[in-house]
């Protein structure tokens, strides 16, 4: 099970006695927990298959640095990123940059480097062409593909239909065709194919992983050089909410070792990988914040915490989702320490009966911005808690800290640590 089994430590340490020496609100990160997520999906991928870090999910820098150690190479969306990658030890051959938006010196730095560059247009590619030529360096391509079908059932939809991310498939013979229109500032090294994001429906991801491969094998026949790279996507989710529950690799399984298997006769040449972002980091990180007001407003409890949406804009439930649900949750009473008086909404047997529901009120968390936004936890059962206390989101490992608009209102930034 990924939820934590013991709620009042993480990584090891009393969450009190964090809160006290570092201050709130703050992320933590569990590079246990985070080996352990990798070790476990290396034991059953097939050895042929990598597994690469989309470093968007969580671009701290020592996690970033632990992931050098544990994955087979990073994917990045901008020179920032790059930065980063670099800066954490990682070779640039395993580095791959994607996203729509790639300006001009971006390129520059990602040819420099000699990095694989994901194209996402024609126009860009063009762009790449002059860059290389000016370098006098030849740039690394590969083109990702929007393709015609999408993942099932994903949060995030990255594929099939009108997409700015992406060639649309049925455009990329041409271009693979006319490759010589590039003068040979660019060498083309393969495929990426990325259907969706946050998917819990192991078939569908399995089934979008078959047409990626099916989809790469068909434009392989129009390539001007054998496919060096493949990267098949990911879109592994992590269960957020009460009604979710933890993906079942099962099927996923049993597809790649099918593609493994053949692309070993028919992709002779390619390395085949995942990208995996959330679901290598997002189980292993918790938000901490400190209660610094209550208050009862007709009936209803309030308890305004020192941080909000400013640094965990997901948990807010405006990062993309369509109905806003609670994250797991639990007060920490601070002087107690140790002891998990409270959670809500979150099924893990070891955690059954540890809330004090007896006492429970309907109540609302609020971070301290002035916006009905900033909401944590919409009509929780939480027994009392008061000024002091810590209020702990779970399941924040990926899309918190770097994905929150921290500026806004002007409050201090969160502190991040990994443990
Ligand atoms: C964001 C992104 C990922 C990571 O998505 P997760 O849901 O965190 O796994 C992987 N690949 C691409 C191209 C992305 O844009």
């Amino acid at each position: 099970m990924s939820f934590p089994h013991d709620a009042h430590t993480f990584g090891g340490q009393p969450i009190t006695q964090l809160a006290t020496e570092q201050g709130t609100p703050f992320y933590a990160y569990d590079s246990q927990r985070i080996t352990q997520r990798i070790a476990d999906l290396r034991a059953i991928l097939p050895k042929s298959i990598g597994m690469h870090y989309a470093i968007k999910a969580n671009p701290f820098l020592p996690l970033v640095r632990l992931m050098a150690g544990l994955v087979d190479g990073v994917d990045i969306a901008s020179a920032g990123e790059l930065d980063l990658a670099l800066k954490a030890g990682i070779v640039p051959e395993s580095i791959s940059f994607a996203g729509p938006g790639k300006r001009d010196s971006e390129l520059a730095q990602a040819v420099a480097e000699n990095v694989l560059i994901n194209a996402e247009s024609a126009g860009e590619l063009l762009r790449l062409a002059t860059i290389a030529q000016h370098q006098g360096r030849v740039a690394r391509v590969a083109l990702r593909v929007n393709p015609a079908f999408e993942l099932k059932g994903s949060g995030m939809r990255m594929g099939g239909g009108p997409r700015p991310f992406g060639i649309d498939e049925e455009m990329i013979p041409d271009l693979l065709a006319s490759w010589s229109r590039f003068d040979n500032h660019l060498t083309f090294e393969g495929l990426h194919i990325f259907a969706g994001s946050q998917n819990l429906n192991g078939e569908a991801i399995a089934e979008a992983q078959r047409a990626s491969y099916q989809l790469a094998l068909s434009l392989a026949a129009h390539a001007p050089a054998p496919i060096k790279t493949l990267n098949l996507g990911g879109g592994f989710g992590i269960p957020y909410f009460p009604h979710e529950s933890a993906l079942d690799l099962t099927p996923i399984i049993a597809a790649l070792n099918e593609i493994a298997t053949d692309a070993a006769q028919r992709l002779p040449h390619a390395a085949l990988h995942l990208e995996l972002g959330r679901y290598l980091v997002g189980e292993a990180g918790i938000y901490v914040t400190r209660i610094i007001d209550k208050k009862v407003s007709r009936g209803h409890t309030y308890l305004v915490t020192d941080g909000g949406l400013n640094h965990h804009l997901a948990a807010s439930g405006n990062f993309g989702q369509v109905i806003r649900r609670n994250y797991p949750v639990a007060i920490i009473h601070s002087q107690d320490a140790g002891k998990v008086l409270s959670r809500d909404g979150f099924k893990s047997p070891s955690l059954d009966g540890a809330g004090d529901t007896a006492t429970s009120t309907p109540t609302s968390v609020v971070g301290p911005l002035c916006t009905p936004l900033d909401l944590l936890a919409d009509n929780v059962n939480l027994p009392h808690a008061t000024p002091g206390d810590l209020f702990v989101i779970f399941q924040s490992g990926a899309y918190g800290a770097s994905a929150s608009p921290q500026n806004f209102l002007s409050h201090p930034t969160v502190t991040e640590m990994l443990l």
